[in-house]
């Protein structure tokens, strides 16, 4: 493409199909770097320079499904399955208020039985309450990610956290494109449907969570058409936050005749296709996932290069985390306990700043409700 060309492109804010399809596909070092940087910079006018983290606390990796690309699914045996207690949740969410972070995301394998829908509830009221007595006025922000759950279950846990202004739940789509949906889920008794996935995310916003979606990039089978349709479920979905990242072949997955994309072309793909997020979703937040992290050392920084706000850091203590495996490997989970004070360093080499002591709420979400930043 000329110069010209992309820069009058990176100008618009509305996009074609061709437009969304032109720039998911650039390669060319420069004109990438020219993606980045315009998504860097409209990250800065509407958001300011503000980086928002989220403690990391993978609960549990016990999972009812079997979804082929996951590593911690429910026919993988070469795991130990573990559940933390509720003790071992308020520590690492101690640690992360301790250093500022006023906000956590739980996730887990998925599981809808009464006594997880009870504990987890049980760990929310904990969690205010241990957010309050630790000084956050209003409770701390709390992003779920524990799959799809019943409407009842969604409102008993938002009543449960304490502080339903910076409420959040993160469902992925994984992808907008029905048949490959149908292929990563396989046929088991109990697979998840798209159907279901959209519901579940209305129901989401409907009970009043910040929604927060996304898709893998890079699925075998996945094409430019397929990411555009995404983007496009996303402008459906009217999503506050995105949380995605490249689809990496699992140890523990079902999917290894299918290889995986060369890695740097992965990334360049994972990089455009975040920095469009934010120049279509200006307002909303984008975290860089754990995913570009576990694809090449430094991959979170790079997303902050091209468009994404938030990073969550790992929490979990290390003899639960070597078992959460969606897709990285035990030594590489062993090797992740990076100090939070040099990844904090890490991300201000950007040129952004971690925002300590605030709650960080998508402004897209605020300015729907007309609430004052957090
Ligand atoms: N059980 C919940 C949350 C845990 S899985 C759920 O399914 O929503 C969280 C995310 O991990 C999934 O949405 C999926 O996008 C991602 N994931 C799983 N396996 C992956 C893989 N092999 N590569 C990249 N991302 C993966
Ligand atoms: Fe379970 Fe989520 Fe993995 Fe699917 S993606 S197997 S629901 S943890």
């Amino acid at each position: 493409m000329t110069t010209p060309a992309l820069k009058a492109l990176l100008e618009k804010t509305a996009f074609t199909d061709s437009d969304l399809a032109l720039l998911l596909t650039l390669q060319e070092p420069t004109e990438c770097r020219a993606l980045y940087d315009e998504a860097y910079k409209r990250t800065e006018a509407v958001l300011a320079n503000a980086v928002y983290m989220r403690g990391l606390i993978e609960v549990s990796n016990l999972c009812v499904y079997d979804c082929r690309y996951c590593g911690i699914r429910k026919s993988n045996h070469t795991l130990t399955r573990y559940t933390l207690t509720k003790e071992e949740i308020l520590q690492a969410a101690e640690r992360s208020f301790r250093a500022g972070y006023y906000s956590l995301a739980l996730q887990s394998g998925e599981r809808d039985d009464a006594r997880f829908v009870e504990f987890i509830a049980d760990v929310l009221r904990d969690l205010h309450a241990l957010s309050l007595s630790m000084g956050i006025q209003d409770g701390c922000g709390l992003t779920l990610s524990f799959g799809e759950q019943s409407c009842e279950t969604y409102e008993y846990w938002a009543k449960a956290s304490g502080n339903r202004n910076a409420l959040r739940y993160l469902l992925r789509l994984e992808t907008s494109n029905p048949k490959l949906f149908e292929t990563i889920h396989g046929h088991g008794p109990r697979r998840k449907t798209l159907i279901e996935r959209y519901m579940a995310l209305s129901d989401l916003r409907r009970t009043g969570y910040q929604v927060g979606t996304g898709v893998m990039i890079g699925i075998p089978g996945q094409t430019v058409e397929d990411l555009v349709a995404d983007l496009r479920a996303f402008e459906r979905i009217d999503a506050d936050m995105f949380g995605m990242g490249p689809y990496i072949e699992s140890e523990g997955g079902d999917m290894h005749a299918d290889g995986m994309m060369e890695k740097k072309q992965l990334l360049t793909l994972t990089l455009n296709m975040l920095a469009i997020t934010r120049l279509m979703f200006p307002t909303c937040n984008i975290a860089a996932a754990t995913a570009l992290e576990s694809l090449v050392p430094g991959g979170r920084v790079l997303g902050i290069g091209a468009g994404c706000n938030v990073v969550m850091p790992n929490l979990t203590p290390t003899r639960a985390r070597v078992n959460y495996r969606l897709y990285r490997k035990k030594t590489e989970a062993e090797q992740e306990q990076i100090p939070l004070a040099v990844l904090e360093k890490d991300i201000e080499s950007t040129g952004r700043r971690v925002a300590k002591f605030r709650l960080g709420s998508s402004a897209h979400f605020r300015a729907r409700f007309n609430l004052a930043a957090d």
